[in-house]
Parts: C-alpha cells; structure tokens; sequence
C-alpha cells in the first residue's frame, strides 16, 4: 500500500509499504487523515517514533468486529495491553505499555490502511461529513479538559495560542457559559475564533491581567511563562502543548500563587462526536488544503509553514 514513512530521520513516500498486519482487530481504510503539530514534532524527534506517522483519521472498516464493517468510523488512539492496573481501571491512555497510533510503537494514518483495535472505534453519525470527523480526535483532546476541571458560568478563562488546538479548545470552553477569552498571535486566526462568540486579543495588544483558568494551547515552549503569569493565585494552569526537548522556566510562581498546574492530552470521543453532529463546534473554516496522500511530503513541508491552519491527507 501507498504510504509516509518516517525512518527517525527521513521522510519519505512508499509506494509498496507493507499492509497492516492483523495484529490488531480491525482494519481501516483511511478517506482522510489530519497532519497535526505533534507529526511536525515527531519529525524534530519527539517520542523518537519510527514507522508510517498520523493519528487523526476518519476511515471505514473493511475487516473486523461484526458491527462495525462497512461502516465510518473514528478511533482513539491509545492501544492498552490490557492486563495492567491502568488498562484495569479503563485508563488505557495511561498504560505503561501501551502504543500509540502513528506516535509509538504503530503505523498511523498517513497511509491506505490502517489497523486498530476494535474497541477503539466509534461509529461518525451521518449528518458529520468525513472533513468534521477528522477533527474528533482533537477536539476529544479539548473536551478532556471538561473532565478534568469544574468550569462555572462566569469563570473568566484565556485560551493561549490561535492554532488548532486553541480554536478547538475556545470553541468547547465557549459551551460552558464560562467567559473565554482568546490570545493569539495572528489576525486571521484570532477572526475564526472570534466567530464563535469567542473575545479575541493580539498578542500585541496584550495587556496583562489574571483569569480563573488558564489553556496553554500554544504549541511553543515560550507560551509557558506568559500562561503561568496571567493564572490567579490558587488558579488553574491546564497544559495541552507536547513539545519537543527540553525547556527551562521557573517555577517558583506556581508555589507562590499556589497554582493549581493539570497536564492535559487526550479525551472523550464520544463528546466530540456529539458536539460535531449537534453542529456545536465549526471545524470547516480550520482546512487548509486537502492532498492527495502521494504528494504527502508537500503536505507535511505545507504544514510546517507559519501561519498554516489544517492540512488533510486523501489516499486517492
Ligand atoms: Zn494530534
Ligand atoms: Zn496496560
């Protein structure tokens, strides 16, 4: 099968890379997949990942569990043992042993076929088009701050960085009630937001002040501090960036505000999945440009570029 191929160092296009091999229950065929920041990091070294990248996808099942085949589907992306206190409490995001689609240890979504378990899927309802489903896997990711912290109507929340995952994350908090408030660094971005209902600022009209909660969504080491300076004291710092290598910051403001500090990464589909067919969050104006999966490597260099919003991959 057609698919990208990261060897550690490279990226490259294969056109005869081997299929999925039956290992796990079910097997998909990809219609669209979503580069995100966590590939372009992976391509800086990031888990040191080797193998066919992307875990964004919407697909549908040629083989596997009876109820799914034939049908469209979105899947989580954590594969658990299964046999490990964490699997056994339903945390499979949170098994030592687990792999992770298209970042540890499995072949991901940048590809024709793709194999996961079946427990892993989820079903897109119909009136969700394959250009939302794409989004369901981070938009879970911005739902998951809803299980993780008590949001009040009226609780006054800033959403750091204009990308993907702020929009998403904006737009979700929007649904609380809660006052949101968007930083951002670029103008357009900050005028998709701002569609949503959502009060934007430019980084450049920045004038600080504190809110309740904190989302440091910026994707970049240096939104860190600016995240920890605008969180109250004894307010919540949620962190939703994964970065690459290693920073220095200080963290002697989170001691001295007694700042409540929460790592956040991946959530509930079924949520996201929910608010898509409710027609809750828009993720039409986040697509760039759809390529065809043979011209993956401009697609990733596109991606990368300042400024870029999503690009999906379409194995034609
Ligand atoms: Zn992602
Ligand atoms: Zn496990």
């Amino acid at each position: 099968m057609r698919a990208l191929h990261w060897d550690g160092r490279e990226l490259t296009f294969n056109s005869a890379y081997r299929a999925p091999a039956g290992s796990r229950s079910a097997l998909i065929k990809v219609h669209l997949a979503g580069i995100c920041s966590t590939d372009l990091q992976i391509f800086k070294g990031y888990m040191s990942f080797k193998g066919v990248p992307g875990h964004e996808f919407v697909g549908s099942v040629i083989e596997g569990p009876r109820d799914f085949v034939g049908k469209r589907v979105v899947g989580e992306i954590n594969f658990g043992c299964g046999q490990c206190d964490a699997c056994r409490r339903d945390l499979n995001r949170h098994c030592p042993n687990r792999s992770v689609l298209g970042i540890l240890n499995a072949d991901g979504a940048f590809a024709e076929y793709l194999s996961v378990p079946g427990e892993n899927l989820h079903v897109v309802p119909d009136n969700v088009s394959d250009e939302e489903a794409v989004f369901t896997e981070p938009l879970a990711a911005a739902f998951e701050i809803l299980t993780q912290i008590q949001v009040n109507p009226g609780d006054d929340i800033l959403v750091l960085g204009d990308g993907k995952l702020g929009n998403l994350c904006a737009q979700t908090l929007q649904l609380t009630g809660a006052k949101i408030t968007a930083l951002g660094k670029h103008a357009d971005k900050l005028a998709l937001i701002k569609k949503a209902g959502v009060r934007t600022i430019q980084l450049s009209n920045w004038q600080p002040r504190q809110f309740d909660v904190v989302v440091e969504a910026t994707g970049s080491a240096s939104g860190f501090e600016l995240a920890l300076l605008a969180v109250r004291p004894r307010g919540t710092l949620i962190l939703k960036s994964t970065i690459a290598g290693n920073h220095q910051v200080s963290l002697a403001p989170i001691v001295i505000n007694e700042i409540n500090v929460i790592g956040s990464r991946c959530g509930p589909f079924p949520d996201a999945l929910a608010a898509l067919a409710a027609k809750q969050i828009s993720v039409a104006p986040l697509i760039d440009k759809i390529y065809s999966l043979d011209d993956g490597l401009a697609a990733v260099d596109h991606a990368a570029r300042p400024g870029a919003r999503k690009i999906l991959l379409q194995p034609l």
